[in-house]
């Protein structure tokens, strides 16, 4: 094998970028390969259907106090921001009850019990060590698990349940709270902050703005509309080769695409047993992002409840008094829905919006698209602790990376996305200069 290049990176996401971005600034040649057609993988920003306001299709909302990763990008290439508006009217369904607060008066204590147990259970991990160097066993169950001792009251359960399967895109039984208590952890220790608080900060151009700087200021040889079939690897190097058929011959290469979407492409030794058992399912987090244009909502409004349809509704643009563009949350294994399907979505939103008409919407469906198969990475209980462990150990020339196994708390982040670019690049070129093959 002739290696033609020092790394080839398959996957044009967060991850993918920062790790070629990074390997370029060291002076290695890099060649990125990406499936779609675009870079940003599940990030995704485009103006919504026949109307002018740029929208977010994936993730979207950043928090530089507490993202130092994506913090530094963004002063490193002077990326403009902008800020959600301001949310003034909040509706929660609980328990089939339409409110301003989420629980009964008699409930409130229970409420804050609830609350200094996430926050305190949230206290006890170090935002700074990976997880499974930290005693947290006890934490990696399921959020069902996790609330069930506290016997909470039925609106309190209803309130925290339905404010977790939107934060994750899942159902309360299949994740590991442990990933949630990170974020809070993370976020200032504060579970406002994570659910909602802090995240109100974007991207003034979208989140591809950010990564067009990078590929262009690096000089990254990126070629988009390339899915790669195989890596095949051997003493010498690796080889590359697109479902086209066209090869790329490189001394390292880094998978950088969601940990669903692994198992199509032909790695060749295959993975390791522990990679593989981590591998064997998909990860339970499959959410909708439905963006869509509403008239006769309250300004600024937001609203949450998982027994709606779409659990979490929240404005980006008010367009005048009368008409708003929203985003809505929701779970695909709690509510299957079409998130294209206009009707759908004003039926799975009836329950909150109160009358208000949805006039357009628009969204990308990540759970249906074969380069994501699924929203953000959720670990399933007893995996939030190994996953990323498991899949950083390289397969010899092979490197994996990518916000789903970045040892960061906020993994399944743009932020854990950077992190993980950055961990995979010094790996990488630590390899690469002790070896002279
Ligand atoms: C609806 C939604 C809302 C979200 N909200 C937020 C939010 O508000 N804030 C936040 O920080 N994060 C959010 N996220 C999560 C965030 O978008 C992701 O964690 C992050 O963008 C993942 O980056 P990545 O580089 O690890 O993976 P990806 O972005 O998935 O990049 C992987 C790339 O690999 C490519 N690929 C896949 N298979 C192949 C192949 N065979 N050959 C070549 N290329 C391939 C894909 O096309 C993709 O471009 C959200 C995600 C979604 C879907």
């Amino acid at each position: 094998m002739t290696n033609e290049k020092d790394v080839v990176v398959v996957g044009a996401g967060y991850a993918g970028v920062t790790a070629a971005r990074d390997l370029r600034d060291r002076g290695f040649s890099v060649t990125l390969l990406e499936a779609r057609d675009r870079v940003g993988g599940r990030t995704y920003s485009r103006k919504f259907k026949n109307r002018e306001e740029l929208m977010e299709f994936g993730g979207a909302w950043i928090a530089t106090d507490y993202m130092p990763n994506i913090a530094r990008e963004v002063r490193r290439y002077d990326v403009p921001l902008m800020q959600s508006p301001d949310l003034t009217h909040y509706r929660f369904l609980i328990e089939d009850r339409l409110s301003m607060f989420p629980v009964p008066p008699d409930e409130i204590t229970a409420l804050e019990r609830a609350w200094l147990a996430i926050a305190g259970a949230a206290e006890r991990i170090s935002a700074h060590l990976p997880l499974h160097m930290q005693p947290l066993a006890d934490l990696d169950v399921s959020w069902a698990e996790f609330l069930g001792p506290l016997e909470l009251p039925p609106a309190t359960y209803d309130f925290y349940t339905a404010a977790l399967s939107t934060y994750v895109g899942g159902h309360p039984h299949d994740f590991s709270a442990l990933h949630t208590l990170g974020c809070i952890a993370t976020l200032g220790k504060s579970p406002y902050n994570a659910f909602h608080g802090v995240l109100v900060d974007k991207f003034a151009n979208g989140t591809e703005d950010l990564l067009h700087r990078m590929v262009d200021e690096a000089g990254i040889d990126l070629l988009l509309s390339t899915p790669v079939h195989s890596v095949r690897q051997d003493d010498n190097g690796v080889l590359v080769t697109s479902v086209e058929g066209d090869t790329f011959s490189a001394r390292v290469c880094v998978v950088a695409v969601p940990t669903n979407t692994i198992r199509q492409i032909d790695l060749s030794p295959v993975l390791s047993d522990a990679k593989a058992a981590a591998l064997a399912a998909n990860h339970p987090g499959r959410g909708y992002r439905v963006n869509f244009l509403v008239e006769g909502a309250p300004a600024g409004f937001f609203a949450l409840g998982w027994r709606a349809g779409l659990q979490m509704v929240v404005t980006e643009y008010q367009v005048d008094r009368n008409l708003a563009l929203m985003s809505a949350f929701g779970a695909e294994g709690l509510y299957p829905l079409d998130p294209t399907d206009r009707e759908q979505v004003q039926k799975a939103l009836d329950p909150v919006l109160d009358g208000a008409r949805v006039l357009e919407v628009d969204a990308h469906d990540f759970n249906a698209d074969p380069f994501s198969d699924g929203t953000w990475r959720i670990n399933p209980p007893g995996w939030a602790r190994r996953f990323a462990k498991t899949m950083n150990e390289p397969e010899g020339r092979v490197f994996f990376a990518g916000s789903d196994v970045s040892f960061a708390m906020l993994n399944g982040w743009m932020e854990g996305a950077v992190d993980s670019g950055h961990l995979v690049a010094d790996g990488v070129a630590a390899y690469l200069t002790h070896r002279s093959a």
